[in-house]
């Protein structure tokens, strides 16, 4: 296993350090986390794994937090992490990693629609080398017109965009090495891209049929508008996984075939005015050819910028471009490379 620097931002002197995490985002889901808590300690407590839980309030206003706070009261496996108001799923999850000790982190819904029992099966899937392992909700129980069939369409397209091929990016329940996720900061929605992003790094991702069952407690958080805005973030995603480091070879490109494009327009309208004397000015292509040359112009410098925020973004942080594996024989003064 490569080796990890020890980040807890909170240690508890009386637990040892555990090997798996569990994170769960609560958002107003009170009447799920009693048999929540039941089924994922039992579950734990039969695999034989030393484990501690690590529930993310994420603002809920249902007396969710004052539940956690009397189970974490009687089981100090069970942490808890309250936000000041509702961030978001990514955001709890992101909260989540940030304090996981385990040397494994296993997300999972709190709405009892994933299946704890399925945790074993992932675990064991890690053991076998895998850094990643996404649930797969074979036979999920949501709704067809929103909730089901956009999901279908935006799955397509994100392995399509993304080239790391899976069935279904939304489901919460997956397992990841902790140092794939702690290297990776989380905006937006972006948590279903975490097995994309991560793939940047090298990792290689296992995909798990897993249980779904419909929702016993409460609502769904979300509804058809998720979609567009997955669909925003994966138009990001797909741009930081291939032209992060060189904006100008996409933007660049643009402009220099909009440049193109308009200089032989312009040339052709010069040519028939002075050798034909010909009238140009009531010509839409005259305006084409003004339109392409300013937006050429327009790209080249967004691309000139972007190479000098690539600069700013990775040097001020002192970030590499690159993930290591491993290095043998190793200088000690090699320290930067390896700073995550
Ligand atoms: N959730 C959260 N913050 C939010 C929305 C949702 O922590 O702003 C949690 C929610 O409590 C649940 C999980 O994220 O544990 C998934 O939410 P939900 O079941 O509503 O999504 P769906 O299963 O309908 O996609
Ligand atoms: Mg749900």
């Amino acid at each position: 296993m490569t080796e990890r620097k020890q980040v807890a931002p909170v240690l508890m002197a009386d637990s040892p350090a555990p090997d798996v995490s569990i994170v769960v985002p609560i958002y107003n889901e009170v009447e799920s986390i009693p048999q929540l808590y039941e089924r994922l300690t039992g579950e734990l407590t039969a695999l034989g794994v030393m484990y501690e839980i690590i529930a993310v309030d994420d603002g809920s206003r249902d007396g969710s937090y004052a539940l956690l706070s009397d189970l974490a009261g009687r089981d100090s496996r069970l942490r808890v992490v309250r936000f000041r108001r509702n961030f978001g799923q990514t955001a709890a999850f992101s909260a989540g990693f940030d304090r996981a000790r385990g040397q494994v982190v296993v997300t999972i819904d709190a709405d009892l629609q994933n299946d704890p029992a399925d945790i074993g099966a992932l675990l064991a899937r890690i053991d076998e080398g895998y850094d990643v392992v996404s649930g797969w909700r074979e036979r999920r129980h949501d709704p067809f017109i929103n909730r089901r069939l956009p999901s279908m369409i935006a799955n397509r397209l994100i392995s399509w965009a993304t080239g790391v091929h899976l069935h279904d990016y939304g489901c919460s329940l997956k397992a990841y090495r902790t140092e794939v996720v702690r290297s990776i900061k989380l905006y937006g929605e972006l948590h279903r891209f975490i097995p994309a992003i991560a793939s940047w790094q090298g990792v290689a991702v296992a995909e798990l049929p897993v249980r779904h069952a419909a929702r016993q407690f409460g609502t769904s958080k979300y509804g058809i508008s998720r979609t567009l805005r997955v669909l925003l973030d994966l138009l990001t995603v797909r741009f930081l996984l291939s032209y992060a480091t060189r904006p100008m070879q996409v933007f660049g490109l643009f402009g220099f075939l909009s440049m193109v494009a308009g200089g032989v327009i312009a040339i052709y309208l010069t040519w028939i005015k002075f050798a034909l004397g010909a009238e140009i000015a009531d010509r839409p292509l005259l305006l084409m050819a003004i339109l392409l040359i300013i937006l050429g112009i327009q790209f080249l410098s967004i691309g000139l910028l972007g190479e000098l925020m690539v600069r700013t973004y990775f040097e001020t942080q002192s970030k590499p471009i690159y993930v290591v594996r491993e290095e043998l024989n190793q200088a000690p003064t090699d320290a930067v490379a390896r700073r995550g």
